[in-house]
């Protein structure tokens, strides 16, 4: 198992956000972190990731245990974060803000090219003069560029344009037949199932439902997805 979560709780302040949360991705296995809007999505991926710490329960990404370790070290330890709102540096320019990120591994400057081929037509600009889908590819190619064992992506494709949205998920499914693990959040289960191995559903802060996109039957996304 390359990221096993098991019953966390996480606090902001006085508030529980989690009330406990399981979670597990094998390497090469692309996971969907699914559940309505404030039911701990992006909470569980920044307790993950060291931002917003688990205060109970047990994090162990390949084999080391992780929670309570400083963000920066959960980091190089080979988590590569997408977060939602797509973060890049925007007063660097799109090379910059990859080659800022770079860690040896498969992925350079020329393979995110290939990934995202409007990232090479743009390497020369300041990232904040991208449109929103192209920092979003940016914010994906950054993390690739840490060469991360496990892509988290919060909010793939969330308020980008059909055609962009389209080009981001080809990417990812071209990540997923190169044996990328990902544990991604999206809000499109048209695109978002059928690149996911196995889903995870959360509700008010527990894990309620796993199972595979077959299994989630209508019945099961009415209850737990629709609004
Ligand atoms: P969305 O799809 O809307 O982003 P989500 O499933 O990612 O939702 P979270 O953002 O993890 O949900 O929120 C889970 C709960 O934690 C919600 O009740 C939310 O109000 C609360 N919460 C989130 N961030 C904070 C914060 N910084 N301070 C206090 N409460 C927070």
């Amino acid at each position: 198992m390359l990221l096993e979560v098991a019953a966390i709780e996480t606090f902001y302040g006085p508030s529980q956000a989690l009330f406990g949360v399981d979670l597990n991705v094998r390497e090469g296995e692309a996971v969907a972190l699914m559940g309505r809007n404030g039911m701990g999505k992006t909470t569980t991926i920044r307790s993950i990731m060291g931002l917003a710490p688990a205060r109970m329960g047990s994090i162990t990404f390949a084999g080391k245990s992780i929670a309570g370790r400083p963000a920066f070290r959960i980091a190089r330890l080979g988590l590569g974060l997408v977060p939602e709102g797509r973060r890049c540096f925007r007063n660097l320019t799109v090379r910059e803000n990859l080659v800022a990120a770079a860690r040896p591994g498969r992925w350079t400057v020329a393979g995110v090219h290939d990934l995202f081929p409007r990232l090479a037509e743009r390497e020369g600009q300041y990232a904040d003069t991208l449109s929103g889908g192209e920092q979003q590819m940016l914010a994906i190619g950054r993390a690739l560029m840490t060469n991360p064992r496990l892509l988290i992506l919060d909010e793939a494709t969330e308020g980008l344009a059909p055609v962009i949205r389209r080009d981001i998920w080809s990417a990812i499914r071209t990540l997923k037949q190169e044996g990328q693990s990902i544990l991604v959040v999206d809000k499109t289960m048209a695109e978002l199932l059928p690149v996911a191995d196995r889903c995870v559903v959360l509700e008010k802060g527990r894990s309620v439902w796993h199972g595979t996109p077959t299994e989630l039957t209508t019945t099961l996304q009415d209850r737990y997805l629709g609004v």
